[in-house]
């Protein structure tokens, strides 16, 4: 199994959400699993919406949203809270959207790549990295 740590940066933006992290200090769940922070402002950005939409609602409603995990897969930003509604929902699907052009290394403008059956979203700097450093990989281990 794969362990994960909540980065110093993202473990500090939750901190700033105790509503949606109330687990946050167990360590067994690192919630935030992204290990590079290209993706940190529009997680933050995220996470304000999220917290300003679930501060308006009934207290018994909104207590129990949580977010359950912060990770990425084949490519892109994925967000699960434990419940939701509608308009969580679309928040969501727009950081998801968004995060197709953004690197998760730099932040700066990216496109899904596919390294040998692995994806993710970079700019053509580490783009070239991630190829390079992949395939070295490969190599020692054929
Ligand atoms: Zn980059």
């Amino acid at each position: 199994m794969i362990e994960f740590k909540m980065t110093p940066r993202f473990r500090a933006l939750a901190i700033n959400y105790p509503r949606l992290f109330p687990q946050i200090d167990n360590p067994n769940q690192p919630i935030i699993e992204l290990q590079n922070e290209g993706w940190f402002k529009l997680v933050e950005d995220t996470l304000f919406l999220l917290n300003r939409e679930t501060e308006c609602m009934p207290e018994d409603i909104c207590d129990g949203i949580v977010v359950h995990q912060i990770k990425t897969k084949f490519g892109g930003l994925r967000i699960h809270l434990n419940q939701t509604t509608p308009f969580l929902r679309g928040v969501i699907a727009m950081a998801e959207q968004t995060s197709y052009s953004i690197c998760e290394h730099c932040g700066l403008k990216g496109d899904i790549r596919n390294i040998r059956g692995w994806v993710a979203t970079l700019c053509e700097e580490h783009f070239l990295k991630e190829k390079h450093r992949i395939e070295d990989t490969l190599k020692k281990n054929s």
